[in-house]
């Protein structure tokens, strides 16, 4: 089901929308991506969902056999799945008590899957002034858009925003996440991130909360490869240095910048050394299915696990103001091959999910929980959930 509805996206029922205004559900934060296609952007829509359990991204991109609707009969939300005609009951998820009883955090935090308290910094990435931005990524105009993020976080920001968090919401905190785009200077660019990492573990420390909330950073990696040493002072960190896609000659084409100013074979070096200084598996490297084919992403996870690093699987969202726009759409079969072969590899490996039980458009926590069989595509495993 959660495949079949990444890769199809899901129709949303336009007269339903008011009702998410003032609802206490969390709403979308257009920080860096803007998979909504057949809506205005001025839209408030919850940016995930959860069914059966499991947190899918709200991606729309125009008619799907997956729609959501307001049922004024039930007076609740439903999915219907057009073609099987059954109907599915989605949660939302409730918004930070962070965001709500204090508002001015906004500008600096954000909630990923329900789970993550999300830094973003800097809110800009070099590649886009050169031209060579990843051809998926969606930044510079959703950054263009929606102004009313901070563009640069300091430590004062991570600070006040985790220790504020840690008192309203620590029971729905699994990990804080540290991403962004990158700077020309790609060594200042990481210590930027590992010292608002260290800001955020510096609070979890004193609130004796390390052990059960994970610091995460998904940034570029550094050209001196002794910075990396410095990760080693954050308790329960993960990192992640992304490849985005395994085959060399895509690599070139999607993500020109990378390839032309570090390179892949010096990604994968700087990810041995993050192994090296982190531990096994706590390292990563994402590769994003639907940009590559479904046996290069196989071979991809593959050598990464080998190595002692956890491959993370994105499924491709089509963003607006990407390069690559609504183009390209990964098929369930794909999809389905990969999550398989993934699950395999968490039977074989210790890989560890970038994302523990939050990640939206990724399928890390399923395969390592085992959720995927030879199904007919979301309805087997859904029984206990289906409403029709
Ligand atoms: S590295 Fe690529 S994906 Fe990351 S912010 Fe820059 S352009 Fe976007």
């Amino acid at each position: 089901m959660k495949l079949d509805i990444l890769c199809r996206g899901i129709e949303v029922d336009r007269g339903a929308l008011w009702r998410f205004s003032d609802s206490g559900i969390a709403l979308r934060n257009r920080v860096y991506n803007t998979p909504l296609w057949s809506i205005e952007s001025t839209a408030t829509l919850p940016q995930e969902l959860r069914v059966g359990g499991l947190v899918i991204g709200l991606n729309s991109y125009g008619p799907s056999k997956w729609k959501l609707e307001f049922s004024e009969q039930d007076d609740s939300f439903q999915i219907i799945n057009r073609e099987a005609e059954y109907k599915l009951k989605p949660e939302f998820i409730p918004d930070l008590g962070l965001f709500r009883q204090h508002p001015e955090h906004r500008r600096v935090a954000n909630l990923y899957g329900g789970h993550a308290l999300s830094f973003f910094s800097p809110r800009h990435c070099y590649f886009f002034a050169d031209k060579t931005e990843c051809g998926f990524c969606s930044l510079d105009g959703t950054a263009r858009e929606d102004k009313s993020f901070k563009n640069v976080l300091d430590v004062d920001d991570v600070t006040r925003s985790v220790r504020t968090a840690l008192e309203t919401d620590r029971d729905q905190i699994e990990q804080i996440m540290i991403v962004g785009g990158n700077l020309r200077d790609l060594d200042h660019g990481f210590e930027h991130h590992v010292a608002l990492a260290k800001a955020a573990a510096a609070e979890l420390e004193r609130a004796g909360l390390s052990d059960l909330i994970s610091v995460h950073i998904a940034t570029m990696p550094p050209h001196n490869l002794g910075l990396i040493a410095l990760l080693k002072e954050i308790k329960n960190i993960h990192v992640m240095f992304n490849l985005e896609v395994w085959d060399e000659t895509q690599f070139n084409i999607i993500c020109p910048g990378k390839a032309s100013d570090y390179g892949r074979n010096a990604i994968l070096t700087a990810l041995e050394a993050l192994r090296d200084n982190i531990g096994p598996y706590r390292a990563h490297s994402l590769l994003v299915t639907g940009l590559e084919s479904s046996e290069s992403t196989i071979a991809g996870a593959t050598a990464l696990s080998e190595l002692g690093i956890s491959p993370i699987i994105n499924v491709y969202h089509s963003d607006q103001h990407s390069k690559i726009g609504l183009g390209s759409r990964p098929t369930f079969e794909s999809l389905r091959a990969v999550a398989l072969a993934l699950q395999d590899l968490y039977q074989t490996y210790p890989l560890m999910p970038y994302w523990k039980h939050c990640g939206r458009n990724s399928i890390d926590a399923e395969a390592q929980f085992g959720l995927f069989g030879d199904i007919t595509p979301g309805f087997l495993s859904l029984a206990p959930y289906v409403n029709a």
